[in-house]
Formats: structure tokens, sequence, C-alpha cells
């Protein structure tokens, strides 16, 4: 185990972590020493998997799964320190034709699942002693994108739901942290930035003129976990290279 890791936050689970930006967080946890549970559907570990992992399959739209995901984590690591909440899924639909099945799917996906997986991670923090929930949220949470209204509500819920946690659960030396990107390059966006229109468009419009990569959000997720800051709870931060505040 690496100086790196403070003595409280040590086993840490990860949801969506095959690909990605869950899979870059996983890759640095573990770089910087923790032990890393890897939650994902297909049960296997991110490519280039380098350290202490141990997989399980889970899907988090299914609340049996997630169950057996974070108690059988916590069991083979021999207790649960933080979880973060990666997993999402990005739908897009006109409103004026958007199912509601579609709207649940992203809600499922995105939001709910922070609710279920926090819920069963937090026996195993209080007797851990406390620890951290990292939730990734999106920079989407306060603005309207078109085609775009069950991912940003999904969005919305997750910096809700993480202001819930950090108020009720501080009790317990739980602290619940909301990270926001803005663009980062990922299978999610592949088609997105496949268009030069879009990058020069991006151009203009961030004050870097480029999106994001995953070592970006990997970095500040694990750092939170290194530095273990009790006293930073329930707050969204915003990694986006400073598109959402440039005028
Ligand atoms: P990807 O599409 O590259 O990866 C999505 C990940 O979520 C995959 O690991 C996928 O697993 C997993 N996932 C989806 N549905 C489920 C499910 N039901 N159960 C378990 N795992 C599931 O997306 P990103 O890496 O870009 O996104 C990761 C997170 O970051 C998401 O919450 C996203 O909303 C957020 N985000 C991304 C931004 C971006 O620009 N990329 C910007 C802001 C936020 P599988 O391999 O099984 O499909």
């Amino acid at each position: 185990m690496s100086n790196d890791v403070p003595g409280k936050c040590r086993a840490i689970a990860v949801t969506g972590s095959s690909r990605g930006i869950g899979a870059g967080i996983a890759l640095e946890l573990a770089r910087r020493g923790f032990t890393v549970g890897c939650l994902s559907r297909g049960g296997g570990l991110p490519d280039g998997a380098e350290g202490t992992f141990i997989p399980f399959t889970c899907d988090v739209t299914d609340e049996s799964s997630i169950k057996a995901a974070v108690d059988g984590f916590a069991k083979a690591a021999g207790g649960l320190h933080g979880v973060v909440n990666n997993a999402g899924l990005l739908v897009e639909q006109k409103s004026a034709e958007l199912s509601l099945s579609t709207f649940n799917e992203v809600m499922a996906t995105n939001a709910a699942s922070v609710m279920m997986v926090s819920r069963d991670a937090f026996p195993h923090l209080v007797a851990a002693g406390g620890g951290g929930i990292v939730n990734i949220g999106s920079f989407w949470d306060k603005v309207g994108v078109s085609r775009n209204l069950s991912y940003c509500a999904s969005k919305a819920a997750i910096a809700a739901i993480t202001r819930c946690h950090a108020v009720e659960w501080a009790r317990y030396g739980i602290h619940a942290i909301n990270i926001a990107p803005g663009y980062i390059e990922t299978d999610m966006n592949q088609e997105f930035f496949a268009s030069d229109a879009t990058k020069e468009w991006l151009k203009q419009r961030s004050p870097l003129g480029r999106p994001g990569v995953v070592p970006d959000v990997a970095k500040l997720v694990a750092a939170l976990f290194c530095e273990d800051i009790p006293f930073l709870t329930g707050e969204t931060i915003y990694i986006d290279g400073g598109q959402a505040i440039a005028q």
C-alpha cells in the first residue's frame, strides 16, 4: 500500500469501471495504492489494470445486483471506505417526443443508482468509522440542453442526493461530494466529437478550447480520497475548463 493512502480510505468501489471515466478513476485509485472494487455489468477489469482490483458484476439499475456487489466487495476487501458512483447513460430525445421509458431508464441508471449504491454502502462505511462518497454528476446539472431533459434532470438529482447524504450522514463521518465534469472525450460523446464543426464550436465556446480527458476527472476523484477532507461535503465541484462560467 502506498503512502498516499490515508488510514481511513483504503477500499473504494467504483461503478461503471469498465471503460471511460470510471475505468480511469479505478486505475488512478489503484495506482495510488487503494484496493479498488470494479463494479461493472461485464464483471471484468479495465484495460491496463495494475494494482489491487476486485471485480464484481453489477448492473446499477438492478437493486439485488447492487447489494450483492457492494456487500461482496466489502467482505472481500475487509471493509469499505468509499464509493464512486460513476455509471451513467445519456439518451438524446426531443422533449416533445420523450417517452416515459427513456426518462425512467436515464433516471434509474444515473440517479436512482446513486441512491441505492450509497444506501447499501452506508452500513459498511459506518462500520469503517466513516468514509467518502464521490458522485459523478455533470455541468449540465444547472443548464438547459435541448434534447437532453432526462440527462439534465438526472444530473441535477445527483447534486441533490449528494447534499442530502452530506447532511444526514455527517454524524457518521461520511462525506459526499458531487464532481460535475464538462465535456470529456469518451465513448459517451464519440459521435459528437467526431465532427470538425463540434471541435470548432468548442474552441470558441470554452476558454481552454478543447474537451477534457479522462485523467482530469480521475486525478480529482483520487485526490479527494487521498486528501480525506471531511469538511468538504455536500458540494458540487465543476471540472469543465471554465466552460460553464465563460461569457
Ligand atoms: P461511457 O459511456 O464511456 O461509460 C459509461 C459507463 O457506465 C460504462 O462503464 C458503462 O458500462 C456504465 N454503465 C452504463 N449503464 C450501466 C448500468 N446499468 N450498470 C452498470 N454500469 C453501467 O461514459 P463516460 O465514461 O463518459 O461517463 C461516466 C460518467 O461521467 C457518467 O455518469 C456520465 O454521465 C459522466 N459524465 C461524462 C461526461 C463526458 O463528457 N464524457 C461529462 C459529464 C459527466 P458498460 O461498459 O457495461 O456499458
